[in-house]
């Protein structure tokens, strides 16, 4: 039998999953068996929607106590859906943008169409910085980059204590909403900087490596308007291995 507990678990996954389209039948198997969660893989493109919510690849409860099991569910279920949802909204008049993926219209928003310009900026600009995000994250470890990245860390920003102050201070002086982003120049440099709203390094010619959200959505749950306690924290759940195979893969384009 269900605790009161689990009953009320249940209740949350069960409005999430009406949001997201999909995780509850697992999730509600988990609940049941007391197994750890975990989200189901999206479901495949159709040609109304070819943009789909990505799997989490860890259990909403996994980055527990930096960030609490509540902010994650909501965050991926609701927010980043609506993103994912209002951006196949914007180019459902474009479908052969519909064939373009999010990255690729990112990098050239002046060649959209005026009347979408603003929405794929701001949905696409959100669907792409999350996924990225969530793929940057894992239950708390002691790891650091490694191999090219640290390298490039300690010539391009110092090493990585410097790194780490620069991307703290980017991180706290965004006003309003935003991120903070570890990017790579087109001449293959590291640098630290924040952008406003959805706004993704590709926008600006540069690829983005790490990037940490700071709209109040992402902390205010558990760290109300402690901002700094939430940037603070955020450094146990950074998945280092992830981030350096991206930075990898990434210079790669620019040499
Ligand atoms: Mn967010």
């Amino acid at each position: 039998m269900l605790t009161r507990r689990a009953a009320l678990r249940a209740f949350t996954f069960t409005t999430l999953a009406a949001v997201a389209g999909r995780w509850l039948p697992e999730s509600a198997r988990a609940e049941e068996n007391n197994a750890p969660l975990v989200p189901e893989p999206p479901p495949s493109h159709s040609s109304d929607a070819p943009f789909t919510l990505g799997p989490l690849p860890f259990a909403p409860d996994a980055l527990e106590p930096f960030i609490d099991t509540r902010t994650m569910e909501i965050h991926y279920g609701k927010h980043h859906a609506a993103y994912v949802n209002n951006l196949n909204k914007a180019i459902s008049a474009y479908p052969d943008l519909a064939k373009r993926s999010v990255q690729d219209l990112l990098r050239d928003l002046d060649a959209l169409p005026d009347d979408i310009r603003t929405a794929v900026r701001n949905n696409g600009g959100g669907h792409a910085n999350h996924t990225l995000f969530w793929n940057s994250l894992a239950p708390a470890s002691d790891t650091k980059p490694e191999g090219a990245l640290a390298k490039a860390i300690g010539s391009d920003l110092g090493g990585f204590d410097e790194f780490k102050d620069a991307f703290t201070r980017a991180a706290l002086t965004v006003f309003g909403s935003g991120w903070a982003w570890l990017s790579l120049n087109s001449d293959g440099a590291l640098l630290v900087e924040s952008l406003p709203n959805q706004d993704n390094p590709l926008m600006f010619g540069r690829t983005p490596i790490l990037g940490v959200d700071v709209w109040e959505h992402a902390y205010y749950l558990k760290y109300q308007n402690v901002r700094g306690e939430y940037v603070k924290a955020i450094w146990n759940v950074l998945n280092w291995p992830a981030i350096a195979t991206r930075y990898e893969d990434s210079i790669k384009g620019t040499i």
